[in-house]
């Protein structure tokens, strides 16, 4: 959805885009998150913000919740169509009164202004990400709402000193999912990775640029750079094609 070309990259030739830093905090808050909820879980009562924002569920239990909630195993199914094996960690679940299962997703960050949608370009992303939790739990079986929620954890960086501690507002967003695309988007997928050709560069992506431009200062024998190709540096690791792709040139 966002390049078919790091895709591409990543899962047919091995090539994965550099890690980020780990988002510690983030973690962090996740973490102590899921203790809180885990507590009103075992007791089969509502979190307080579900009190305050008038929602009629509870903390769902599963067997297989912490499976569900763990990144290497989630939430998992073959797609056959594709014969691709998707699968997703979840944050929690929440059970209605209907008795379907509500998927939840934490989120933490620290902005200045009160957060209460999901109104900016980069959301969509957030929303993909729970529809495909809801896609996967229709997949095994479970009856799942279109109603997803965020638990959306801001930052307070309007304190007098930080004292050792970080305040947060914690709002509930609920947003309703709608999976159609992503039959189709995975069916996409196994076509970009079955071509023989790496699809174009996003445009709009400052990455491929940069290394366009590194490219090009190496055809310039007085230029410092052209004494390091990008194949030739040891930071960047040697692609190994799965199957005889070309071309062989990555950029
Ligand atoms: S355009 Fe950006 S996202 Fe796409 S392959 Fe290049 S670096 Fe990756």
């Amino acid at each position: 959805m966002q390049c078919p070309r790091c895709f591409y990259l990543d899962r047919r030739i091995g090539i994965g885009r550099p890690p980020g830093f780990p988002f510690a905090l983030n973690s962090a808050v996740d973490h102590l998150l899921k203790k809180e909820f885990d507590i009103h879980r075992a007791a089969g009562n509502k979190h307080p913000l579900m009190e305050k924002y008038g929602i009629d569920a509870v903390p769902a239990k599963h067997d297989k919740l912490d499976e569900w909630r763990h990144n290497f195993t989630g939430v998992g199914t073959l797609h056959a169509p594709t014969n691709f094996y998707v699968f997703g960690a979840i944050d929690d679940l929440w059970l209605n009164a209907a008795g379907e299962y509500m998927v939840v997703d934490y989120k933490a960050t620290a902005k200045e202004e009160e957060i209460n949608a999901l109104d900016k370009d980069w959301h969509d992303g957030y929303k993909r990400q729970m529809e495909i939790y809801q896609w996967l739990l229709r997949q095994n079986g479970f009856t799942v709402s279109s109603t997803g929620y965020f638990v959306y954890c801001n930052g307070k960086t309007d304190r007098k000193a930080f004292d050792g501690k970080l305040d947060f507002d914690i709002t509930l967003i609920t947003y309703t999912g709608n999976s159609e695309w992503v039959d189709k988007a995975l069916i996409d997928a196994k076509a970009c990775l079955d071509h023989n050709e790496i699809p174009k560069q996003n445009a709009a992506c400052d990455y491929c640029d940069y290394v366009a431009a590194v490219q090009s200062s190496t055809k310039s024998p007085t230029d410092a750079v052209s004494r390091v190709t990008v194949n030739e540096s040891p930071y960047w690791p040697t692609p190994t094609p799965k199957k005889k792709i070309t071309p062989p040139t990555l950029f």
